[in-house]
């Protein structure tokens, strides 16, 4: 079975493509709201990586002179680092503003969607920072109540993952490359691992053998990894692949 990748991978909600931008001066000016862009405003449906969906009540640009400390470090590093391109001769344009910075500090107040009464939390977030957009009639997991995929689909999905890749790996025939599962003949580059075979024990010592092509370098360079780790280091793991040819 095949994992859709964002299960896997950094998670964003299943049921929306739409990314949303702060109203705040310089944030993409020019932004047309369309299925995939919106601009955030009081009432906008927002999902943080907590898998929770958020109101928007308010969005505010937070005065200079109560800059969070880490946007104010951020700033001396990012306008040190200004000059010192100017100083290189480079063509730096005209020099931003603070009150106009694209990472400056703007303060978003959300609270939890599905509690409308909650006092609103503020936090400070980049201008430029985009959001995900969750529909009006958003749909949430009925058991932990989730923005889709929840943390028990990922889970699932991982181990269902690391199954599939299991049960693949256990079906890949002796003398095949370990990688894409296919024979590899007398003619075609191999490099074969000596020693006990790390992911397919049971096909006995030196069995270990991959095509060697790009198609299968991932896999060498992972095997390749353990088998050092296991103290492999001074054996030469390159090999031709009909070791029995050059006879
Ligand atoms: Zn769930
Ligand atoms: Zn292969």
């Amino acid at each position: 079975m095949r994992v859709p990748l964002h299960v896997l991978n950094e998670w964003r909600p299943a049921q929306t493509r739409k990314t949303g931008y702060l109203p705040a001066e310089g944030v993409r000016p020019h932004l047309k709201e369309t299925d995939y862009s919106t601009r955030i405003r009081p009432g906008t449906l927002i999902a943080f990586s907590d898998r929770r969906a958020y109101e928007v009540i308010e969005v505010k640009e937070r005065p200079l002179d109560l800059w969070p400390e880490h946007f104010l470090k951020e700033w001396q590093r990012y306008t040190e680092w200004w000059v010192e391109q100017v100083v290189t001769g480079r063509d730096m344009g005209t020099q931003p503003e603070k009150a106009t910075w694209e990472h400056r500090p703007v303060v978003i107040a959300i609270r939890p969607a599905d509690q409308p009464t909650a006092k609103p939390q503020h936090y400070a977030v980049r201008a430029d920072r985009s959001f995900y957009v969750l529909p009006e009639h958003y749909s949430v997991c009925r058991l932990c109540n989730e923005i889709p995929p929840c943390s028990h689909e990922t889970t699932e999905a991982r181990v269902q993952h690391e199954m599939s890749k299991t049960e693949a790996l256990m079906s890949i025939p002796a003398g095949a490359c370990l990688s894409c599962g296919e024979a590899i003949t007398s003619r075609m580059k191999a490099v074969r691992f000596p020693g006990p075979n790390l992911w397919r024990p049971d096909l006995g010592e030196n069995s270990a053998v991959f095509h060697a092509r790009q198609d299968c370098a991932d896999s060498v360079r992972s095997y390749r990894r353990q088998w050092e780790q296991k103290g492999h280091e001074e054996l030469q793991p390159e090999l031709p692949g009909g070791a029995s040819d050059d006879a």
